[in-house]
């Protein structure tokens, strides 16, 4: 185990900062998700945002990674590459964002549903995303790591998803990847404790079948074994006595989605 850094107030305050840019720059690329346009176009669109914004897109070269952002399409979970792929009405999309600014990362990711998606899948993106507040509420002073993990497998196994064991949470704060690791899946009581002031990325990836994965010849995307779609949700969160913060935000994003929602 390396070492756990705690943040100051000041420190806190940059990576919220950092982290509500990444939701800003989620509900920029909200706008134009449609079918018909490509994910290379959704990369585009992201890295304009974040440069005007005076702000480094942190994915970008992150050992040798060629995009502002992770783009996982149904069967992908995560570390896509943006690329020609056209979106089709019924796909699912994960959108991982990071952001460099004033020193400090922030790290958050959204799924979003192409058009009309069919129930199940829907049932898939709405326990992912509730997985990961099951996790949030764990994060408080006095708890474990394992208490997180525990709380975003449960929710996950209950519904009756995959929960991937490859790839997990991470501290952040000066690095886009600190101590500690944060698996969606553990024991309670187990792994370091919480400690407020530590500032951690929560993330489920969950899958609709197997919690089997693999990664790709392109030696980025990792995809379900079974070809069932998966779903990602991410939030960075500083822990607290009481309640965590969440430093980053769906908010805007959720306010793009549900405005582009046409009734008929
Ligand atoms: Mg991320
Ligand atoms: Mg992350």
């Amino acid at each position: 185990m390396g070492v756990v850094y705690l943040k100051t107030r000041e420190e806190i305050e940059k990576i919220r900062i950092s982290s509500l840019l990444v939701g800003e720059t989620l509900a920029e690329v909200a706008k134009i998700i449609e079918p018909g346009i490509t994910t290379s176009e959704l990369d585009k669109r992201a890295e304009e945002f974040i440069r005007d914004s005076k702000a480094i897109p942190a994915f970008k070269g992150y050992r040798g990674f060629p995009s502002s952002l992770c783009i996982s399409v149904n069967e992908a979970v995560v570390h896509g590459l943006p690329g020609k792929y056209v979106l089709q009405e019924g796909d699912i999309i994960s959108v991982d964002c990071g952001i460099l600014k004033d020193g400090w990362y922030g790290d958050s990711a959204y799924t979003f549903g192409i058009g009309e998606i069919k129930p199940e899948v829907q049932k898939l993106l709405d326990v992912t995303k509730q997985s990961l507040y099951e996790g949030i509420k764990m994060a408080i002073a006095g708890m474990r790591i394992g208490d997180i993990s525990f709380a975003v497998q449960q929710h996950a196994e209950r519904n009756g998803f995959g929960v991937v064991r490859e790839l997990v949470g991470h501290g952040i704060g000066r690095n886009l990847h600190e101590e500690p690791d944060v698996a969606n899946y553990g024991r309670r009581g187990t792994g370091g404790k919480c400690q407020e002031g530590m500032v951690i990325a929560i993330e489920p990836m969950i899958n609709m079948g197997t919690k089997n994965v693999f990664t790709k010849d392109d030696r980025w995307t990792v995809v379900t074994s079974d070809g069932k779609p998966s779903a990602h949700f991410e939030h960075t969160v500083c822990i607290m006595k009481g309640k965590a913060d969440i430093l980053s935000s769906f908010a805007s994003i959720e306010e793009v989605v549900n405005s582009r929602k046409v009734t008929v």
